[in-house]
């Protein structure tokens, strides 16, 4: 993976990106009025621009900031 070609920044939180042209959409359940696909099924210039490689980075890292964060449980033997 060549992290040099994944994109700055964060995308909008008010408006999800397609997951196939990585153009704004207003909502995710209709067909993307950039491209035509499904909004909700990663290809195209999503993935080949780094876009779905950044989400699952960032994803990876907040699973591992909550299990290094988290306070482990008490067993019954501890209480
Ligand atoms: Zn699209």
């Amino acid at each position: 993976m060549d992290l040099s070609r994944m994109p700055k920044g964060k995308p909008s939180v008010a408006l999800p990106l397609c997951l196939n042209c990585a153009e704004y959409v207003r909502r995710v359940d209709a067909p993307c009025p950039h491209c035509g696909h499904d909004t909700t099924v990663p290809g195209g210039r999503y993935k080949d621009d780094g876009f779905y490689a950044r989400d699952a980075l960032e994803r990876l890292l907040t699973v591992m900031e909550q299990a290094t964060t988290r306070t482990p449980r008490k067993t019954k033997a501890e209480d």
